[in-house]
């Protein structure tokens, strides 16, 4: 009989793969499933970047490449930290992975074991409590609320460090709810670092270049330096560049730690796939136009999402700095009932309420930690966001209070 082993027992399944695969389950059945579980951009990945692809393909750039990435894919990530985000990394302080969430299970994987403490503030992305779960490690959630626009305070940030905390987890922009930190508020939680050298930090920067309303983007590496010497700072080309499937992302910091990551990932999957790197390659030196356009695309979507949901009674809904979804409050709705005499009492309850009545496929709150909420993703086209918010509003309207 096979036996799993425990390890992987502290783990659940991509609550997103799961929806996204169950949506396309039902479409296979006939259903006119509308979905907005999405976790990447629509658009097909620029043109520039497959034909140098196709071009690695045809010079042969076919074989092994050095675990920690090509060298000019690395000195391309240099040149990126360098000039967009002010921070000066040498070739064997960068790590490129299969994926940023490669690099983080690299960095989770080589530095907490049993005991040791990862501050997860929430709403998170769901892939960060499992990978610090499965390192055997235990993850501590800051709860952020909304009318703290989903950010981790200094003061909360304070109560969440014990003498077991090896990392701080920071994504920005966030996913699921879109919230970016001003320069300000990251010297402030700066400030308290400082104060507990034993902390590492490690920003989720995937969501870079979606960030709206002309908001400048900060790192925390850069906005505090005496930091960098313990932030690893991760990025990648999914989300920017619209290359989700290639699987290239890219983490940078101490030389001691990028070692330890690249030994790891030399007993697991080695260099990231060659033809990947040399796409990687042109997104980060070639043409930025792509990233301007989808940004103002992506930036009217939210608006349109934004208002059709506040126009929703008991849906609340503020506007996302930036990433491509909106957290929405359903709480209001609790207590509620469906045609068939169901209660609503969760944001599981609600979205298999909008699944069932109305075809359509969201996030629940609870699979990113703050459980009165639900997500949605505007990757997806206006007349499909459009019927998306008229199916929403429809679901509401059968509910009894
Ligand atoms: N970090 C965050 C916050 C994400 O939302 C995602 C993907 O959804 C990732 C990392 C993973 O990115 P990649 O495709 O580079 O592995």
């Amino acid at each position: 009989m096979l036996r799993i082993a425990t390890r992987l027992h502290r783990i659940q399944p991509s609550p997103s793969s799961m929806a996204g695969q169950r949506a396309r389950e039902l479409r296979a059945q006939g259903r006119d499933i509308v979905g907005l579980t999405a976790g990447e951009p629509d658009f097909d990945t620029p043109e520039h970047i497959k034909e140098a692809a196709r071009r690695a393909m045809a010079e042969g750039q076919t074989r092994y490449t050095d675990v920690g990435g090509t060298p000019a894919l690395k000195e391309a990530v240099a040149h990126k930290f360098k000039t967009e985000n002010g921070l000066a990394y040498a070739p064997n302080e960068i790590i490129v992975g299969t994926g940023a969430k490669q690099v983080i299970f690299n960095a989770v994987l080589c530095t907490v074991e049993a005991g040791d403490e990862v501050i997860v503030p929430a709403p998170y992305w769901v892939s960060y409590p499992d990978i610090v779960r499965l390192a055997g490690g235990t993850p501590v959630f800051a709860e952020c609320a909304a009318a703290e626009g989903f950010k981790l305070t200094p003061g909360k940030l304070e109560q969440a460090i014990s003498p077991r905390t090896r990392w701080l987890v920071l994504n920005s922009p966030n996913n699921p709810s879109g919230a970016a930190y001003t320069r300000e508020e990251l010297a402030a939680l700066g400030e308290v670092l400082v104060r507990h050298p034993h902390v590492w930090v490690l920003t989720d920067d995937i969501y870079e270049h979606l960030l709206y309303d002309g908001k400048a983007f900060a790192t925390l590496a850069q906005v505090v330096p005496a930091l960098k010497e313990r932030t690893l700072t991760i990025n990648g080309v999914s989300k920017a560049y619209a290359m989700t499937g290639w699987r290239v992302g890219f983490g940078a910091g101490p030389a001691e730690l990028i070692k330890a990551m690249v030994k790891l990932q030399s007993q697991s999957t080695s260099g990231t796939c060659s033809i990947s790197q040399a796409a990687a390659h042109a997104a980060l030196t070639g043409p930025q136009d792509f990233v301007t356009t989808s940004r103002q695309v992506f930036q009217q979507r939210r608006d349109v999402v934004v208002a059709a949901l506040n126009d929703i009674p008991g849906i609340r809904c503020h506007r996302p700095d930036g990433a491509f979804y909106v957290f929405a409050s359903c709480e209001a709705l609790f207590g509620a009932r469906t045609p068939a005499g169901q209660t609503i009492r969760n944001s599981n309850d609600w979205i298999l309420h909008l699944l069932e009545a109305q075809n359509l496929a969201a996030l629940q709150g609870s699979a990113y930690g703050i459980d009165t909420h639900f997500r949605i993703s505007f990757a997806a086209g206006t007349d499909h966001l459009e019927e998306a918010c008229r199916r929403i509003a429809a679901a509401r309207a059968e509910l009894s209070d």
